[in-house]
């Protein structure tokens, strides 16, 4: 869609993570026109975005799965009992393909703003990249934890080597094999980030 043109949308949705995920799939599933926003390059939130060394669930495999379709159920074997962060965000990656997710995702996309009009009774959204979505609804599906804490440490900013944070890591450090989050100077979310 080029910039500044206005999409029209049944539903927008805030966020590829799992909930976002799902949020797609059902909702698109009863015949609404949706299209869902993240600010990554890919789907997976929490397990696209913390892929610091180490990173893994503390819940049991079988448990965190989906349990809408049973063919999905039974064509994914999980590794272990409790995976670590690449297969969860292989996990991920797998749902979207199989269910073909993505063609109604926008990555890499932010939403700036979201305001009602009480006129029309729509959603107006803005993005980060000059769209601009009008919606009968909006799903927030941004997680409990997607905003980068960064402790207010005195000093930090003069400190000269480099400062990363688990939220932003670089994506080479994990091993996984997905798009890289935008690690740079800029939070994804939060200005007080200051992860390289
Ligand atoms: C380090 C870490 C470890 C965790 N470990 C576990 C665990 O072991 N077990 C467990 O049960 N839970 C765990 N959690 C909790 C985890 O967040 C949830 O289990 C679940 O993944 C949340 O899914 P979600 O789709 O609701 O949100 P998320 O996965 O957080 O996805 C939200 C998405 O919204 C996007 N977003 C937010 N704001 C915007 C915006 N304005 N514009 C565009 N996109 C936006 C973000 O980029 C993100 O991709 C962990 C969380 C963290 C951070």
């Amino acid at each position: 869609m080029p910039t500044g043109a206005v999409e029209d949308l049944d539903l927008l949705i805030v966020g590829a993570g799992f909930a976002g995920m799902y949020a797609v799939h059902r909702l698109r599933g009863q015949g609404l026109r949706v299209r869902a926003y993240d600010g990554a390059y890919d789907v997976g939130g929490t397990w696209y975005w913390n892929r610091y060394p180490g990173a893994r669930y503390d819940i049991e495999s079988l448990e965190y799965s989906y349990s809408f379709s049973e063919e999905l159920q039974q064509d994914w074997e999980w590794s272990r009992r409790f995976p670590e962060q690449p297969e969860m965000l292989a996990y991920a990656r797998h749902v979207a393909d199989r269910f073909d997710l993505r063609r109604d995702i926008a990555f890499a996309t932010r939403i700036t703003s979201v305001t009602f009009d009480e006129g029309d009774g729509r959603w107006l959204v803005t993005t980060d990249r000059g769209r601009r979505v009008r919606a009968r609804f909006c799903v927030m599906a941004t997680g409990c934890l997607s905003v980068p804490n960064v402790p207010d440490l005195p000093g930090a900013d003069r400190f000269a080597g480099r400062i990363l944070h688990t939220a932003t890591w670089p994506a080479s450090g994990s091993g996984s094999s997905a798009p890289a989050p935008r690690a740079s100077s800029a939070s994804r979310s939060s200005p007080r980030s200051r992860a390289t």
